[in-house]
């Protein structure tokens, strides 16, 4: 009884493909091995929806002590490039995960897969077509309606070698005829109605160089590459069910290892888009500085922005996997990160829009290095000096010169403490010719030191601030959201650069930070107190700081 009850427990917390691999170990399959493998197309570079993909292909491995391979489906050489594979490659490792030694190619398989296909030609269940590629789209026909057989369908299976054996060598210019399986052009699916195997093009693959003059299409590549691995499980996204049909033929007509393919529903996240290819509309249009601009959600540009590889994973955890299509609030990847730099990220202050502070019964020449701690949740974090002096900054809009009753911060006759330091008050100002404030003028109470303090009286506010005689310039970079739809994909009218955000960057150039991130360099981290968390962006160097906004302290933005 108790036993079954544990049972129920686990199955509960058991994801749906979980639960067919636990099925398959009970039934014996695969002498229990658990093979799977993530294929990204080395086209661009991997966002987090890939990292849903592949924390599930490395995470299932890892839970039930099996292998992931990386395998590169390097079948399109028009859009390939050797910089994507390194950089996906930093990306997966960024992440944690370990492919070992299985670093492989499709077009390793070249030669296998040419072999496959003459071995269906040779059971008459493919063949050579010279219909162009608009003809062989449209006699497909419509989903309701059956499609018209080609012309070349009946080819004897000499002739079809004979063509196929030339289209290998380049004997044929490109796009002359391709190489279709023979299936069933009535079949209610579109994928089964004669799928074009291979086509012609005379191009150049960064890793096969000018050898191959026909290139594998991604259906007949992608299955027999996992069958060729022994992959037990090739999990993919939903929109590949309508093609499982096809895999299965496949295997069953060429007799090979029958890899099992499970769909999951793509990761969708509110107000991004997930697709590399209009990634790299923004990167070629110039919208963004990269692929690894911070405010793309490239795995890239996340790292950069100061998103820690813990809270990707939680988060993924979190959104868990699903058999239907939805959209995740991109909020929920945001709390991801806060709540994991509020354990790790050391407070520090910063003032982004900087007014001057004058201490008038502060002794001119005095310096005083205030103990102020790390990081409140977590003491082993320790503590540090901050030099506090006559003149220090503070946030231009923590003052006002004629406030509502409600604000609790500076204003003329009002005290607020100055963090880890004293309570002060405000008691004039300085305008320059347009009316603009320029110094405010305070005393403090030399009986209220932090720490020590004897002042009884409550005092509302805290406010942030840095010795100006001591304060570092910085540039601060705040990214807001690179969309203003929160499906910016999602309209059929509309382009989604019709949503681009204008205001997604805005650049501070003359913030004031505490003299200790001196030596800030990236990727360090930070939380500017009461400001949000900060990384030290890699364009950081000893003559300029700069530092990225990860993440405001709370969810402001969904409030606006
Ligand atoms: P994109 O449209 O962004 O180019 P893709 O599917 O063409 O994506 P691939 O390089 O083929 O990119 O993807 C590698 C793997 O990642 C595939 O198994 C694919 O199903 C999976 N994948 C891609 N996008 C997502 C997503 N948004 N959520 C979950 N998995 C994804
Ligand atoms: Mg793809």
């Amino acid at each position: 009884m108790a036993d079954n009850s544990i049972k129920a427990e686990e199955s509960k917390s058991l994801n749906f493909i979980e639960l067919f691999i636990e099925e398959d170990i009970r039934e014996g399959k695969n002498e229990d091995r658990v093979h799977t493998r993530f294929p990204p197309e080395p086209n661009g570079y991997l966002h987090i929806g890939h990292a849903k993909a592949f924390c599930l292909d490395f995470g299932l491995a890892e839970k039930y002590g099996g292998k992931c391979n990386l395998r590169f489906d390097d079948t399109n050489p028009e859009k390939e490039d050797v910089e994507y594979v390194d950089a996906i490659k930093e990306d997966i490792q960024w992440l944690g995960f370990d492919w070992e030694d299985r670093e492989y190619y499709a077009s390793d398989y070249f030669d296998e897969l040419y072999n496959f296909a003459a071995m269906l030609i040779k059971k008459s269940k493919a063949y050579v077509c010279h219909l162009s590629a608009e003809d062989v789209s449209l006699g497909r026909g419509t989903p309701t309606e059956p499609g018209k057989p080609s012309p070349y369908r009946n080819r004897s299976i000499e002739e079809n070698l004979k063509l196929f054996e030339q289209m290998k060598k380049g004997e044929l210019p490109d796009d002359t005829c391709t190489l279709r399986a023979k299936i069933d052009m009535t079949s209610p699916n579109m994928h089964m109605r004669d799928p074009i195997l291979y086509r012609i093009l005379l191009a150049h693959l960064h890793r096969t160089g000018n050898v191959w003059c026909i290139y594998p299409m991604y259906d007949w590549a992608h299955g027999q590459s996992d069958s060729i691995e022994g992959i037990t499980y090739s999990l993919c996204t939903l929109e590949f069910e309508v093609h499982r049909p096809l895999y299965e033929w496949f295997i069953s007509e060429l007799g090979i290892f029958p890899s099992r393919q499970i769909e999951f529903a793509r990761l969708n996240l509110s107000y991004t888009i997930m697709s590399k290819r209009k990634l790299l509309q923004l990167v070629e249009a110039g919208h963004v500085n990269g692929w690894d601009d911070p405010r793309m959600p490239t795995l890239s540009g996340l790292r950069r922005r100061g998103y820690t590889p813990d809270s990707i994973r939680n988060f993924i955890n979190t959104v868990g996997i699903a058999k239907r299509n939805n959209i995740i609030d991109v909020a929920l990847l945001e709390f991801a990160v806060r709540e994991d730099l509020n354990k790790k990220a050391p407070r520090v202050m910063a003032v982004l829009d900087p007014i001057k502070l004058i201490i008038d019964n502060y002794p001119d020449e005095k310096v005083e290095e205030l103990e102020t701690i790390n990081n409140p949740e977590d003491e082993s974090m320790g503590t540090r000096q901050m030099p506090f002096c006559k003149e220090v900054y503070i946030e231009r809009n923590d003052f006002m010169e004629d406030p509502p009753k409600k604000f609790f911060r500076l204003a003329p006759g009002r005290e607020v403490r100055l963090k880890s330091a004293y309570v002060i008050k405000a008691e004039s100002v300085e305008k320059d010719e347009n009316g603009n404030i320029t110094v405010v003028h305070c005393t403090f109470d030399p009986d209220s030191k932090s720490g020590s303090s004897t002042i009884t009286r409550k005092i509302k506010g805290t406010l942030h601030w840095v010795s100006s005689r001591h304060a570092l310039d910085a540039e601060v970079r705040l990214y807001d959201r690179l969309f203003m739809d929160s499906d910016p994909d999602g309209h059929k009218d509309k382009d989604f650069m019709e949503f681009l955000n204008p205001d997604s960057l805005s650049i501070l150039k003359n913030c004031k930070v505490e003299p200790s991130l001196v030596s800030a360099r990236y990727p360090d981290q930070f939380q500017f107190q009461r400001l949000g968390y900060f990384n030290c962006d890699k364009d950081s160097n000893e003559v300029k700081l700069v530092f990225n906004r990860t993440v405001g302290l709370r969810d402001t933005w969904s409030k606006k």
